[in-house]
């Protein structure tokens, strides 16, 4: 085996070879002006896509960010913003310190829930919220919001960390149950839909899309068994990465930070006759309706995050819309599956495969927490930076979101043949 991959990653070797001046710390490193790191590892053996967006830039930051949220953002849309920044469409200010009420951000906003729209093609009858307080503030406002009382029941399905979160956050405002756990599974893997132990009375039942931390991903969403239940999905971490039949489901949320923007911003889309049954104790806040009837203008709003967020729905649409983005994504998370399932059991992804997500990948290395440690420091010294897996779970973690360029894939991919032809 190691022979095997010592002869497959020669090339690679090579080009990884690098002067030996010692790198900064992987903490530090976005902060130096490093020179151009050559992007040129590649594999060979399978054909890239072949359209690439002339838009999303390719890692000439010297480092590729694997970082799981905030993530890194679209080079091109970094630069745009750069651009636009001291003196926003030649209104001498820039769009932080303007007020959310004038004509620019007016136009802003609009622009980014139209292009959202197209993008998911999010129909009529659903209502598109630019929020705050991160996901974490949607674990509570969706069952205030949907749920009569703390006895009306709603079933979550907790598939990692994330769920189980929004299940426990819920339980305080409604009869929440687990329909079905992965617990004991180490949340590595999803249930056949039948499985899911519905509670027929049910509000709704709760998804999480993507499990950030356990790259657990759903392909296909169960339907509620209550004929009146609402389908709800923390889709955080796989938003606009591939496209999504949005009629289905009653509220999807998504914090921006990963696939979609900067930190500050929370998305919700959301049916637009669930609107206006809060519960009375529902803080104004937190109540769909505050921003369905003020077009998310009720208070300030993260006013720079939306704008980016709207920098970054133009970029998708330009590469092509969803269903290319999901093509990429596709390619990016295979080559890095594919080399860990071929290294022999060096690597060792838990997840079973038909759920595995595309946007976040964890592993082991079999030999162990120490090379593990070792394997994240020479990655960041190589400049692939934010490689540690979740502080709960460890090992390795790579976030490959729609902004992660190929080359960086690629990168990563020629490195780890690497480091298991030199530690074998
Ligand atoms: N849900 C998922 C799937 C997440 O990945 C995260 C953040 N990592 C959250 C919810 C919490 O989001 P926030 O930090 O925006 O509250």
């Amino acid at each position: 085996m190691a022979a095997a991959a010592a002869a497959t990653s020669t090339a690679h070797s090579l080009l990884l070879q690098r002067p030996a001046a010692p790198r900064a710390p992987a903490a530090t490193a976005s902060s130096l002006r490093l020179p151009a790191r050559s992007a040129k590892i590649s594999c060979t053996a399978v054909a890239a896509p072949s359209a690439s967006s002339p838009l999303t830039g390719a890692g000439d930051r010297g480092v590729y960010n694997f970082a799981a949220g905030p993530a890194t953002l679209p080079l091109n849309v970094l630069k745009r913003a750069q651009a636009e920044l001291v003196d926003y469409h030649g209104s001498g200010m820039s769009i932080m310190e303007m007020s959310h009420r004038g004509k620019e951000f007016d136009a802003a906003i609009k622009k980014a829930e139209a292009d959202l729209r197209a993008l998911l093609a999010v129909p009529d009858t659903h209502a598109v919220l630019f929020l705050q307080g991160g996901a974490t503030t949607q674990f509570a406002a969706v069952p205030l919001n949907l749920c009569a009382g703390p006895s009306d029941p709603a079933d979550f399905v907790v598939s990692g960390s994330w769920s189980d979160k929004a299940f426990k956050e819920a339980k305080k405002f409604s009869a929440a149950s687990v329909a079905w756990s992965g617990k004991d599974g180490k949340y590595t893997a999803l249930p056949p839909f039948d499985d899911i132990k519905q509670n027929p009375e049910a509000r709704f039942l709760h998804i999480c899309s993507n499990e950030t931390i356990h790259g657990v991903e759903f392909k296909d969403y169960p339907e509620p068994r209550n004929k009146s239940g609402i389908l709800v999905a923390d889709m955080s971490s796989n938003f606009c990465s591939k496209p999504v039949d949005v009629s289905r489901f009653g509220v999807i949320y998504a914090g921006a930070q990963k696939n979609v923007g900067p930190s500050g911003v929370t998305i919700a889309i959301v049916r637009k006759d669930l609107i206006g049954n809060a519960q009375p104790i529902t803080p104004v806040m937190l109540d769909f309706k505050t921003h369905a009837d003020n077009a998310s203008l009720y208070n300030t709003p993260p006013c720079f995050a939306i704008y980016i967020c709207g920098l970054v729905f133009e970029d998708l649409l330009a590469q092509g819309g969803l269903a290319e983005v999901e093509k990429k994504n596709a390619y990016k998370a295979g080559i890095l599956y594919d080399t860990i399932d071929a290294s022999g059991g060096y690597y060792i992804c838990p997840v079973e495969k038909s759920v595995r997500s595309l946007m976040n990948v964890p592993f082991t290395l079999a030999k162990g927490p120490d090379f593990e440690k070792q394997f994240i420091a020479e990655a960041a010294n190589e400049g692939m930076v934010q490689l540690k897996g979740h502080r709960s779970v460890g090992g390795v973690r790579a976030s490959i979101y729609n902004a992660m360029p190929l080359a960086g894939v690629e990168k990563l991919v020629a490195f780890m043949k690497d480091f298991q032809a030199r530690n074998p």
